[in-house]
């Protein structure tokens, strides 16, 4: 009988990790730009590379992160082109333009800063110091660009990371890590700043989660990895799911609604998390935003289209008597055109967003669907648009949007969202500084209320007092 040495390699790590009694880093790890087959050697390598990162000056993190900002822009085509090949998923533009943004607007070293209480009784620095090996899950809706803001908020912060990504997205997971770990040492000796599990499991998240040399959790995902992370018994930053909904009420200005839910509904075919999911007008305005979204270029659908549609893009998942309604992965992030010919209507392949008329009980408005399609929901009044758009939120406090001139309404919608994001006037991705003001991240810490993630996100305040002395102000009294 043959053994495949590797096999027993990793077992053993993996259960000497589990007793936390992993063997001390060793410097073997040099050469291997990140890319583990074991989760266990993943992390010791991350944790090797942080001891390293530990000894240099912040003026080297940011020449770490301009390696990573120049590869995510520079070969956004080729690497946005292999995350479209293999998740099939999304709009080719879309991923290319994610990782040019995910590069440019993430903020890195800049963003860091300290504190300081000076006064009579001397002073005290407050600093941000690392946390060591962050554990990172990442969706397969945007798998290197979540690495790439992951990587660069971390490294920034003085941190390294392990990355289990989603199984469908690992390939373009794997590669850019590679490219990015290749350029870093080859500038600057240092390896495995970011390291990634080649073949990601359920297991090896486990692995990464309960690992003593790893300091924290940050996952970007869907309701069960949330609930994982949580669980975890580690301080863990949750970028939870969301249902993001729109409220229209009659002082809007119409024409510009439906170009920024067509442009937010439509990016990279609805993947993004913060992407409007559905809309709630009110009904003295209802028939003619109908009309602006046709003039704005969606297709509309009729009653017995949505239906056909329905039967096929929502199915249900889970045990009998606790089945929940879920989007059917073979319509998640496909094109308008798609989702129109299974309602069974031509459209052109230029049409970004097919949308109808439907009732609050049709499943497109409770279910996070990931698909251009949005269904619009009319009522009474604006009171009821904000209340129908709190109870379809599911109170994930994730992005709410409303389109209003009217600050009051304004008003009452934020309050009563309470959401992490809430964008007035603007399609979604104007909350990530895209077309508004701000900075981006695709980790944006819903259940943990970090929100969108900086450097300071993975930090640890470190406080530093002098007592009585170099306050240098005033003449205070000899004691
Ligand atoms: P998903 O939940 O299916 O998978 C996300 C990641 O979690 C994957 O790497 C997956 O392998 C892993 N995972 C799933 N269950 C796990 C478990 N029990 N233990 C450990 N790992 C587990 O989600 P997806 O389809 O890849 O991405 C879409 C979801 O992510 C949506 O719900 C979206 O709202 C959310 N999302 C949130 C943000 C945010 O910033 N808040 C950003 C992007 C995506």
């Amino acid at each position: 009988m043959q053994f495949d040495e590797s096999i027993i390699r990793n077992v053993v790590a993996q259960v000497l990790a589990e007793v936390g009694n992993a063997p001390p880093a060793t410097s073997g790890f040099t050469g291997r730009y990140g890319i583990f087959d074991c989760a266990d050697e993943a992390v010791r390598a991350a944790r090797e590379a942080f001891e390293k990162l530990s000894e240099r000056t912040i003026e080297d993190r940011k020449r770490i992160i301009d390696h990573i900002r120049r590869i995510s822009i520079d070969q956004k085509v080729e690497l946005g082109t292999m995350e479209m090949n293999e998740t099939k998923i999304g709009r080719l533009a879309h991923k290319i333009e994610k990782l040019e943004l995910l590069g440019r607007k993430t903020p890195g070293v800049e963003f860091l800063r300290s504190e300081v209480y000076s006064g009579d009784h001397g002073l005290a620095v407050i600093e941000h110091a690392p946390f060591g090996v962050i554990g990172c899950i990442t969706p397969v809706t945007h798998s290197l660009p979540t690495i790439t803001g992951n990587a660069v908020n971390m490294i920034a912060g003085g941190n390294t990371l392990v990355v289990n990504p989603h199984p469908s997205g690992k390939k373009v997971a794997a590669e850019g890590v590679r490219r990015f770990n290749k350029a870093i040492y080859d500038d600057l000796g240092i390896d495995n700043l970011i390291c990634v599990v080649a073949e990601p499991t359920l297991e090896s998240a486990d692995l990464i989660f309960h690992h003593r040399d790893v300091a924290m959790i940050c996952v970007t995902g869907g309701p069960a990895v949330a609930r994982a992370a949580l669980n975890s018994g580690k301080k863990a930053v949750v970028a939870g799911p969301g249902n993001p909904p729109v409220v229209v009420d009659e002082t809007a200005d119409l024409d510009r609604a439906a170009r920024c839910i067509i442009q937010g509904g439509a990016y990279d075919n609805n993947l993004l998390c913060i992407s409007e999911k559905e809309v709630f007008v009110v009904n003295s305005v209802f028939d003619e935003m109908m009309r602006a979204m046709e003039r704005a270029g969606a297709v509309r659908l009729n009653g017995s289209e949505i239906d056909r549609l329905t039967s096929v893009a929502i199915t249900e998942y889970g045990d009998p008597g606790k089945k929940k309604q879920v989007a059917a992965k073979e319509f998640i992030g496909q094109d308008a055109a798609v989702l129109a010919r299974a309602a069974g209507k031509n459209i052109s392949s230029d049409v970004e967003l097919v949308f109808g008329e439907t009732d609050e009980h049709n499943p497109f408005v409770p279910v996070e669907q990931m698909m251009p399609f949005i269904p619009f929901v009319r009522c009474h009044d604006v009171d009821e648009a904000i209340e129908k758009a709190r109870y379809y939120e599911h109170g994930f406090r994730h992005t709410a949007i409303i389109h209003s001139n009217n600050v009051r309404n304004m008003t009452k919608m934020g309050r009563m969202m309470d959401t992490t994001l809430f964008v007035k006037n603007g399609p979604c991705a104007s909350a990530l500084g895209v077309g508004g003001e701000g900075y981006i991240s695709f980790s944006i810490a819903t259940p943990t209320g970090e929100g969108v993630t900086t450097p300071l996100t993975f930090t640890r305040e470190r406080r530093c007092s002098l007592i009585d002395d170099l306050c240098i102000l005033g003449h205070p009294a000899k004691g």
